[in-house]
């Protein structure tokens, strides 16, 4: 499963920078909650798909600065699996940062201390008073002074080694219908089951929470969720506004595939292109469906799927298909797309071939020098699946710009044919570690890749 790792801390301990530092500051799918939670910034890890969310933005004017940070940490708590708990090692331990502590303590969640701002003997000395809050696992760095970073990614790789599918493979095909209120998610969900289990108004979140219906569909056993989704900012309480979002979190990460419904009769805003980015943040391949087709002139469906394109640019690979909840046009075939995106994604994408198209990929165009250096790469192989991710190894890969990663994930992905689905592209600098021995894969690894061969012909029978 993909992690989701929480920074959080009261304001000024350094939170924003790590997040900076480790998303890279111009990652591509930072998805920035603004407008509808200020305090929230979600992106991933750079050269992974580890999802990492900053807490911060609560200023220093707030009028109950300790009730905010309680706030924020206890909504990062619910949505995240691992929190980067951080103090300020140069203005030592503050009451605030020991009622953070307590709040955390009582979860059952992974818990890193980081100290911040370590970068002199006199803070190093200093260190014994964050001993004192007892967690086990205390990292020293300096956000500034880039030391003690490394420490923090490596913490941050052993989760991506052990990530894993969303659940087991034997499961059903889950896919998770997610979109604003009133884009007609229910609706679609009644559609397909073909009877009204799900309440539908159209006063905006009549459907509270998310619920899971089993679905079969031609033959196949799937399993739908469908979310309340993110409420309007005007028409929400903060209670209601925090569960829906982690509840969104929550139903694309329960998700093999994510069904994103967009109300064809609006404009898209950016709750939706905050829910894209969040999906896809997570790894899930997406299927757009852009409803309310019955209400579109010809012209009406064209302006919009060109305005679609336009605002979703960062997302260009992802299918587009235009559908009536309403009178069931082009649900079928929603559902068809779906299954496919599903089967890409946990497609085995054999060696030889993902070396085939690396170096057709470095003939078309090369990687770019930078400075005396010009990146090397020697060899690809498939990392893991859903989403699924290809390894690159060579050397002085740490330098290559971000636009060479977006030109190889889309080369990749044309040739692979793997549609709506996110490709990671992961970096490792050195020596092949499949050298001598082409195929190494722990007793686990085995079952699952067994088990997934079976799943994946039994599914294209
Ligand atoms: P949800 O909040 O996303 O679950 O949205 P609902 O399924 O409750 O739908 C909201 C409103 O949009 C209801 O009045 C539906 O009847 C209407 N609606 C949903 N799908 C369609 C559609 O394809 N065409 C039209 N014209 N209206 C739709």
């Amino acid at each position: 499963m993909t992690s989701v790792v929480a920074i959080v801390g009261r304001p000024n301990v350094g939170k924003s920078t790590l997040f900076n530092i480790l998303t890279g500051s111009k990652a591509a799918l930072v998805a920035d909650f603004s407008g509808l939670t200020r305090d929230r910034q979600y992106g991933t890890v750079k050269n992974s798909s580890t999802v990492l969310i900053d807490t911060g933005g609560i200023s220093a004017e707030s009028n109950d600065i300790s009730k905010a940070v309680k706030n924020q940490a206890e909504a990062a708590i619910e949505e995240a699996d691992i929190l980067f708990f951080l103090v300020d090692g140069m203005n030592g331990l503050l009451p605030l940062d020991e009622d953070i502590a307590a709040s955390l303590r009582k979860t059952n969640k992974k818990i890193y201390l980081l100290v911040n701002k370590i970068d002199g003997i006199k803070q190093e000395s200093s260190m014994g008073e964050f001993n004192k809050l007892g967690f086990k696992d205390l990292i020293n760095f300096s956000a500034a002074h880039n030391r003690g970073i490394q420490d923090i990614k490596e913490v941050l790789e052993e989760f991506e080694e052990s990530a894993d599918l969303p659940q087991d493979l034997e499961e059903d095909v889950k896919i998770s219908i997610i979109g604003r209120p009133n884009a007609g998610k229910s609706t679609l969900v009644n559609k397909l089951i073909g009877k009204d289990r799900v309440l539908v108004s159209s006063e905006s979140g009549t459907t509270r929470d998310s619920i899971e219906v089993p679905l079969e569909w031609k033959g196949k056993n799937l399993t739908l969720v469908d979310t309340a989704g993110m409420r309007r900012k005007r028409s929400i309480t903060e209670g209601t506004e925090k569960s829906s979002v982690s509840q969104s979190v929550e139903a694309i990460r329960k998700a093999h595939v994510v069904i994103l419904v967009l109300d064809s009769s609006e404009t898209i805003v950016d709750q939706d292109i905050h829910l894209l980015g969040l999906s896809l943040a997570l790894g899930r391949p997406v299927i757009i469906a852009a409803n309310k087709l019955d209400l579109l002139s010809s012209k009406q469906k064209e302006d919009l799927k060109e305005n679609i394109e336009r605002k979703l640019r960062f997302a260009e690979f992802l299918e587009i298909k235009f559908i009536s909840a309403k009178d069931g046009r082009g649900v079928n075939m929603l559902i068809n797309l779906a299954e496919k995106a599903y089967l890409s994604s946990v497609k085995d994408l054999q060696t030889p071939l993902l070396n085939r198209i690396l170096k057709a990929a470095l003939q078309k165009q090369p990687p770019p020098m930078s400075g005396r250096f010009r990146p090397k790469m020697r060899y690809a192989h498939a990392g893991s699946k859903n989403p699924p991710s290809i390894i690159i190894h060579g050397n002085n890969l740490k330098i290559m710009p971000e636009s060479y990663r977006k030109f190889l994930e889309n080369f990749f992905r044309q040739r692979l044919n793997l549609g709506s689905t996110p490709l990671v592209i992961r970096y490792r600098e050195g020596e092949n570690p499949y050298k001598d021995n082409p195929n190494i894969l722990t007793e686990r690894q085995k079952k699952k890749r067994k088990r997934l061969t079976t799943l994946v012909k039994k599914r294209n029978k």
